[in-house]
């Protein structure tokens, strides 16, 4: 197997990247946001925040790619880390550096290429801030100061976050491998192996805060018909762009699950059942006001919510339930509705 050669300080390294708790935690509406943006920007089909991870580069952001990770053998922004400087390909059929090798070979999508790389506080490199497209072409000098201020956007963000994290304790109760079980690949949101661990922890933080934890079921109307009609990668594009409007809607503090199918589960701090009611209002006219975009059409996804407040001495099982109750008599009464549980 082609093994990718790796920085001198690659000890170093990869333990920067441990260091920060990155590599398979769910995606940041921050970082995804930037994403979008390079991709507008810049009109490429795939911008991504790579991280380059022990043997292959993991997507902590991504607009364009249906894939969480590739092996790091074959990873254009491998080599813009293995430099540590930005990686420029303007067509990797021709490029003296690449053309003919299996990373070229391997990367049809990419034949375009511009990575930038993102440090952490000390400096090391940890990924990249990238752009591939299909079609060669090649960035103006503005262009690249264009997606060097993105990147730095990034960067500053990751640092920020990982100073904000290391006061949380909800993280340090998580090894790497127990992360890995609890993300869904295709939302890149904590599944319910997810929902299950933090619910406890919430419940407590929400304590502590003086405050009640609110529980929201979130159910996307008529999501069978999407399938049918669209097929069932767009029905996947769907569910990834739900998942991006539900946590962009909530509170960074707040945790956005993937219960299964096409329900999701929010865990979110309030004061009062009316802020609750309010939050889930949120994520459904998040949902409802904007077509989600599709190859060749757009669509509009419609959700039910059905919410509850956790009693003090509830048991959180039953909590579910009451919410899970509720979203079924938001369904009843017509869809793209939000309920709350008496
Ligand atoms: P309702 O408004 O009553 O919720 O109707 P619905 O069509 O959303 O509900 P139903 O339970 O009949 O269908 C859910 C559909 O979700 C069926 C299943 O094919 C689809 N689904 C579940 N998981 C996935 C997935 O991972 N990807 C895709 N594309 N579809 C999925
Ligand atoms: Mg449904
Ligand atoms: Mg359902």
């Amino acid at each position: 197997m082609l093994r990718a050669q790796l920085p001198v300080n690659e000890v170093e390294r990869q333990q920067a990247l441990d260091r920060l708790e990155l590599v398979d935690t769910p995606a940041e509406p921050c970082l995804d946001a930037i994403t979008r943006l390079a991709r507008e920007l810049f009109g490429v089909k795939t911008a991504l925040v790579s991280l380059v991870d022990n043997d292959r580069q993991w997507f902590k952001s991504r607009q364009g790619l249906d894939i969480a990770e590739t092996p790091r053998s074959i990873s254009y922004c491998s080599y813009a880390v293995l430099k540590d400087k930005p990686l420029f390909i303007e067509n990797s059929d021709k490029d003296p550096r690449f053309a003919g090798k299996e990373i070229a070979l391997s990367n049809p999508g990419a034949r375009f290429y511009a990575g930038w790389p993102l440090h952490d506080g000390e400096g090391l490199p940890l990924g990249t801030l990238c752009l591939a497209d299909p079609q060669p072409r090649r960035l103006t000098a503005r262009q690249k100061c264009q997606l060097r201020d993105l990147a730095y956007l990034a960067e500053s963000y990751l640092h920020l976050q990982h100073n904000a994290q290391q006061a949380d304790e909800l993280r340090d109760a998580l090894d790497r491998e127990q992360r890995k079980a609890m993300l869904d690949p295709l939302t890149q949101l904590w599944n319910r192996a997810g929902l299950l661990h933090f619910l406890p922890l919430q419940r407590a933080a929400t304590e502590r805060n003086g405050l009640r934890l609110g529980l929201i079921y979130c159910d996307l109307d008529h999501f069978k018909q999407v399938n049918d009609r669209h097929g069932h990668d767009a029905g996947d594009r769907v569910l990834w762009e739900s998942a991006r409007r539900m946590s962009a809607a909530v509170r960074p503090q707040d945790v956005v699950t993937r219960n299964g199918g096409e329900e999701f589960v929010i865990l979110t701090q309030v004061r009062t059942p009316q802020e609750l009611l309010q939050i889930a209002e949120r994520i459904r006219l998040a949902m409802a006001e904007q077509p989600i975009p599709l190859d060749d059409t757009e669509l509009r996804q419609t959700v039910s919510l059905g919410c509850a407040l956790l009693g003090s001495e509830e048991d959180s099982n039953d909590a579910l339930k009451r919410a899970d109750q509720a979203l079924y008599r938001a369904k009843d009464s017509g869809r793209n509705r939000s309920e709350l549980a008496p």
